[in-house]
This record gives structure tokens, sequence and C-alpha cells, in this order.
């Protein structure tokens, strides 16, 4: 067994501050791989959580023991451990141990320490899978102490997530050590008064119990605690920069008349469009910066509201940028929007990476001499050369995928000082209310709830592989009657089960992706024209392939997810989707999304062989309701919510114990107790709220310019 052993009674005690280097067993090299994980100190150490826990409390004999399930087993080494090299790389240590009643044989691979650590006559605890064939036990590769002085098994297990030359008895022996040692000296960060009335653990107990809970009700105790705890302060945090910024100077744009933008459209609002689009003109003639979020399914018709945004700052002296998270949509937006804002006067630019470097520069020039009224573009919109002259207005598209530090890196272009242009985030994933709360806690949030009129349902089928000539002649079927289809294939990146063995490398899954439409074009439909696009083509061939569909130059387009997001072309009906169990459900809602934009009757046709019950559960969902926020939710519930979260750089307080899905009862009542307080002291300025704001201030450190 790796790990602290043999200095555990060390005579000194070790204090929260102390480096870990002051722990027994811990030298520079492991506490450089402690640092790694962001632990420094002896306190740092209580408030690294276990990812999962492991149940060691089971004890049996070994005549007794259960197979197939992890269970301690104390017995006596019978003889030397005897090891023996296989290979190069390769040891394989045996030694047969016994009990009373039986004897089991116990293999280790590549632990040849195992060796003068198991001392024949010695009794250990052995925790792990007991195999049993034919009446011979074994066990392979248990986790082993000596009886007597059992620290690691008969208990629950803490879990901790690692790092190289960082074992998990390393993290557990000296988190043990420290509770030990200091956990009574941690400081409580609740205020009394709210961790009694809210029937709250107190800090020293609940960090005992996540560490080391003796039951399931401990843990539970502990985890709600901290949640609490975590979500509190994460609360304030964000109250108070929506507060903060509130009070940022915006653009004042009371120019141009909604009515006279709204005359140019070639359809009436829906009356969710229309209480969006007054939501956001209210905040921007305010005076004071608008920070909103528009959340809206599909095809609820996000573009049209954001324009008219565009159209009252423009009209009010003030430059706006548009930034969208691919080219395709930025250019889709661009062709959309130019002609429709030219009707009002605007002059509407495009600024794309794969454009020349000289068609950038004239971009850049027009809009530092301020010719351009509105600029649409990708994250180039966020390099260097991009000055505005008077920004006042930015607007992210499909806003899941910027984070909240690039959407500030461009309403920085800004201006200076107390001045902030408005910040309008279009949503196209309907995310959960809770958790909108989080990743959007700053902004005032404009749900659209209801779909232009017109719009069908789209009938939505799970098939496997026997019916696949039956969708090929659905997709003739759509042609027959003029429409187009598109047929997406996972690329890389996609999965949102765990691939098996037939996981391909990016280089063959876009073989198989062109392969693929090859296939199509020459064996299934010669007579049909297929498009294919991807992400690895360049930005022109994309472009050209996605105009050659949009204005119905090729029937079927075959595609990887590079057309999730936003892509609008009305004369689509039908989405087929290869493998669908490699997409989550709030993805396959998006690419359903995709057609049923038209007046026509549209058909989303989900492809998957898999058999496993909850991937079928998962994707029937999908067939039974047409509502995002509903499968949002579904989703969050199946999957957690790491797919909203990603890799994504939000730019607020990482969450270390609070789990979004499941704790949302834990996030209401910490809302609700952030606000109680924050009504009696708006920015905690009251001196006994002090140690609050120090907390809160600790937290969002990164976020200081708009806590201070
Ligand atoms: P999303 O919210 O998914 O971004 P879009 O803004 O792309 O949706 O709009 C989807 C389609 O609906 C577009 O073709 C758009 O022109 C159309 N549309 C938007 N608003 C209306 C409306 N009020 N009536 C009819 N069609 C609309
Ligand atoms: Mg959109």
């Amino acid at each position: 067994m790796d790990g602290i052993a043999g200095k555990e009674d060390d005579a000194m005690a070790i204090r929260l501050t102390d480096p870990v280097q002051t722990l027994p067993g811990i030298g520079p090299t492991r506490a450089k791989g402690l640092e790694k994980l962001g632990i420094a100190t002896a306190g740092d150490l209580l408030w690294y959580f276990p990812k999962r826990y492991e149940d060691r409390r089971a004890t049996f004999s070994i005549a007794d023991a259960p197979v197939e399930t992890a269970v301690c087993v104390p017995a006596m080494v019978a003889q030397r451990p005897v090891t023996s090299y296989i290979r190069q790389g390769l040891t394989v240590t045996k030694v047969r141990v016994v009990d009373d009643q039986g004897q089991m044989t116990l293999t280790f691979f590549n632990q040849t320490y195992v060796q003068s650590a198991l001392k024949p006559g010695e009794e250990y605890i052995f925790f792990g899978k007991v195999e049993k064939d034919n009446g011979r036990v074994a066990m392979t590769n248990p986790v082993f102490e000596q009886k007597g002085r059992q620290r690691f098994t008969g208990r629950i297990m803490p879990v901790y997530p690692l790092t190289a030359g960082v074992s998990n008895n390393l993290i557990a022996g000296a988190v043990q050590r420290v509770l030990a040692d200091c956990g009574r000296a941690v400081p409580e960060r609740l205020p009394e008064g709210l961790r009694q009335e809210r029937g709250l653990l107190p800090i020293g107990p609940a960090l005992q119990y996540v560490h080391f809970p003796r039951t399931e009700g401990e843990l539970e105790g502990a985890r709600r605690r901290l949640v609490f705890e975590e979500l509190y302060y994460f609360s304030l945090g964000l109250a108070l920069m929506k507060t903060r910024r509130g009070m940022g100077q915006g653009a004042v744009c009371t120019g141009g008349q909604l009515e006279d933008y709204i005359a140019t459209l070639p359809f009436p609002l829906t009356n969710a469009q229309r209480r969006a689009l007054e939501e956001a003109a209210a905040d921007m003639a305010s005076g004071r910066a608008m920070n909103r979020l528009i959340q809206g399914d599909v095809g609820s018709g996000k573009t049209v509201v954001a324009a008219g945004c565009l159209y009252l700052a423009a009209k009010s002296g003030w430059q706006s940028a548009l930034m969208a998270p691919t080219e395709i949509l930025a250019r889709q937006h661009y062709a959309t929007l130019e002609p429709l804002l030219a009707q009002s006067g605007l002059r509407v630019g495009l600024l794309t990476g794969s454009m020349k470097a000289k068609e950038k520069r004239s971009v850049y020039e027009e809009l530092e001499l301020g010719l351009l009224d509105v600029v649409i573009g990708t994250h180039a919109l966020l390099s260097e050369g991009v000055r505005f002259r008077r920004l006042g207005l930015v607007v992210t598209d499909e806003q899941h995928r910027f984070g909240v530090s690039q959407r500030a890196a461009l309403a920085g272009k800004g201006g200076e000082g107390d001045f902030h242009p408005h910040v309008l985030v279009l949503s196209a994933t309907p995310i959960p209310r809770t958790l909108a709360l989080i990743l959007y806690g700053d902004l005032e949030v404009s749900v659209m709830d209801e779909l232009p009129p017109g719009r069908q349902s789209i009938d939505t089928f799970l098939i496997s592989e026997d019916k696949r000539q039956r969708m090929y002649g659905f997709v003739r079927r759509q042609k027959a009657e003029g429409h187009q289809t598109y047929i997406v294939c996972p690329a890389v990146g996609d999965a949102a089960a765990p691939l098996q063995e037939t996981e391909l490398t990016p280089a063959q899954e876009l073989k198989a992706v062109e392969a693929y439409a090859e296939t199509l074009q020459k064996e299934v439909f010669p007579d049909l024209r297929i498009g294919l696009v991807h992400g690895k083509l360049s930005a022109k061939a994309k472009a050209a392939a996605m105009n050659a569909f949009a204005s119905g130059e090729t029937d079927v387009l075959v595609a990887t997810t590079v057309i999730e997001v936003g892509v609008d072309v009305p004369n689509a009906t039908l989405m087929v989707v290869e493998n669908a169990e490699r997409f989550g459900l709030s993805q396959l809602h998006q690419l359903r999304g995709r057609v049923g934009r038209g007046k026509e009757k549209s058909y989303c046709v989900l492809v998957s062989s898999n058999r496993s019950e909850e991937t079928r559960k998962r994707l029937k969902a999908l067939c039974s309701t047409n509502d995002g926020f509903k499968i949002a939710e579904l989703d969050l519930e199946l999957r957690g919510p790491g797919d909203f979260f990603g890799n994504r750089q939000h730019g607020l307080p990482q969450l270390r114990v609070a789990d979004l899905a499941g704790d949302m009862r834990v996030l209401r009542e910490a809302q609700e107790a952030a606000e109680a307080l924050l009504a009696q002291d708006p920015d905690l300025q009251n001196p006994e709220n002090r140690a609050i704001l120090e907390r809160v201030q600790e937290l969002f450190a990164q976020n200081q310019d708009t806590l201070n």
C-alpha cells in the first residue's frame, strides 16, 4: 500500500496555513503534484472534496464472500509472496492468504512492493472483488492494510480526483491527519443565525463527514451544508455583479421608432418577440447598460428581435457588433440582416477569420471611422485590430458557445471608464431556469415561449438499421415534393455516450463521412444532388456547400454538427441523424430545429441500432415532445450539467460540491437566503456583513472589476 504509512504519529500538530510539505510523507515531489490539484496548504486539503465514495464497510470471511461486489476480507498471509517476471513491464506477484475456513489466492500486477509489504503470519484486511471458480477463491489487485491499524478499509472511503504521483491514499491520509489536528480550527463561514435557521451542520462536522462519512446520512448532511454555503456565496456574488453592472452607464438609445423597424419585416411579430423586443428597448433607453439574455427555443425568431436592437442603436448614433459562434452562422446572419437593415438605411459589414487581410483591414477602417453601423462576425471580432468609433451594443448569438470573458472582451472595445456597451445574448439552447440563473446569473432574462404561427410540430421517428431502405425512400419523397434533406453524421467530439471499441480517429471519421456521402451519391441516390459539409473544410468550401443547399442546388446535405446551430434553410423538411445515440438530447433538438422552419410539414428520423434501454428511453423522449425546455430538463437529469458547462471558460467561480442537476432545491434555498440578506443590505456595506462581503470578493476575484 503506498501512502504515508509509518510517520503518522509525528508529534508536531499541523496548522491550516502550513504548506502541505509539513505533513508527514509529503516531500517536494508530492507537494508539486498536489499543487497541480490546487492544494498548497493543509487547509486546502479540507476543501478538496471526493468525487465519489467507495463503500468498504461490508466484511466477509473467505467462504462467505459474495462474488462481483467489492468487499473486505480479513485474512492471514500464509506464505511469502512470489513474484514472476512475465515480460518487460509486466510482473505478477502471487500470495496465498487464509482464514479459519478458507483460503484465497491474491494476484498483483506490477506491484512488486507487495513482496515486502505482506508479511507471512500477519493479518490484513483485503478489499476487492472476489472471484470464485470451482471452489478456488481469488482476488486481483486488492487494496490492503494491516488489521488493527485500519484507516482505509471497513469504512466508506472517499475517492478523490488524482494526478500523476498523487495517489488516493496519499490524499485520504493527509486529509485525515489535517482533520484530526485542526479540523476544529476551521472558521465557520456561514452566519450562525442562518446556519441554525436552515438546519445546517457546523463547518467542522461537515468537513469531517464529507471526507469520512460513517453513514449515508452523515454524507448527505455534510453535502447539504457545503452545497448551501457554496451556492449562497455564489448567489450573493452574482447578485452584486448584477447591481454593480446595472450602475454602469450605457449608450442612451432613444432614436428611431420601433414600429418603423417592425414595418420592414415580412411578417408580424409574435407576442413573445414583441415582448422581448420591448424589454430590450426599455433597457437600452434607460441610460444604464443592458445585460439581457433572450432565451427562446429553436425557430422562435430571435434574430429579428436582435436586429430590432441593432436598429435602435444605429438610429441613436451607436455602432453594434453581432458575434456568432461559427462562420456559417455569421455569413447567414449577414445574408438576412444586411438587406433587412438596409431598408432602414443601416450600413452592415461582415468580419470573419477566413476573409483576406485586405478585406479585413477595410472593415477595421470603416468601423473605426464610424462608416459601418453594424458589424456581423465570428471570434474575429475580438482581434486586436478591431476598434469601434462608438460601440453601444454587443449581441452574441448562441451564447452557450461563448464564455462570460469573451462577451466582456468584446464589450470592452466599447469605451472607457464607467461606460459599458449594452449586451444582448441570444441563447438557442433552452436552458432550465435554475441552470440559466447560474450560467447567466448576472443577466436579465426574456423568455420567448412562442413559435411563429403556422409552424407544425416536427414528427420524429426512431428507427434501426433494418429500416434504412425505407428511410432512403422517404428522402426521395421529399425531393419529389420539391423539398430537401439533411443527413447528419456524428463528428469527433460529439460523443454523448462513452464510445466503444468502434471509436474512430478524427481522420477515420472524416473519411467515413466523406465515404458515406460518396456512397449515397453513387449507389443510393445517383439521380439526386448530394452536398457535403464538415468542420475540416475550408471556410470557403463550407460557405459554398451551404449556399448550394440554401439555393436548392443540392437536394441532400450530408453534414457533421457544424450545422447544429442557427442554420436556416426553410425548404429543408427532413432531418436524418445517423448514430443518434452519440448525441445529447438538447443537441438532437437543436439539429431537429434545422427543419420545420417553413410552412411545410417536417420530419426527423433518428437512426440508431443501439439497444441499451437507457439510450432508447432518451431517444424516445425526443419522439414524444417538441418542447425544448422539457427536453433540456430531461437531458440535465439524465446526463448532468456537464454539457452545459463543458470546457467553457464561463469566468465564474468553480463550484466544488454543488451539482446543479441534483441540488436545485438547495440552490433555491440559497438564493432565497441571499436575496433576504441583500434586501436588508444591498451592497453588503453593513459592518456586520463584512465577513460575508470579503468571502464573496475572494470567490469572485476574477471578476473584481465588476464587484469593486
Ligand atoms: P432562432 O430563434 O432559432 O434563431 P430565427 O431567428 O432563425 O430563429 O427564425 C427562424 C425562422 O422564422 C426564420 O426563417 C425567420 O425569418 C422566421 N420568423 C421569425 N419570426 C417570425 C414571425 N414572427 N413570423 C413568421 N416567421 C418568422
Ligand atoms: Mg438563431
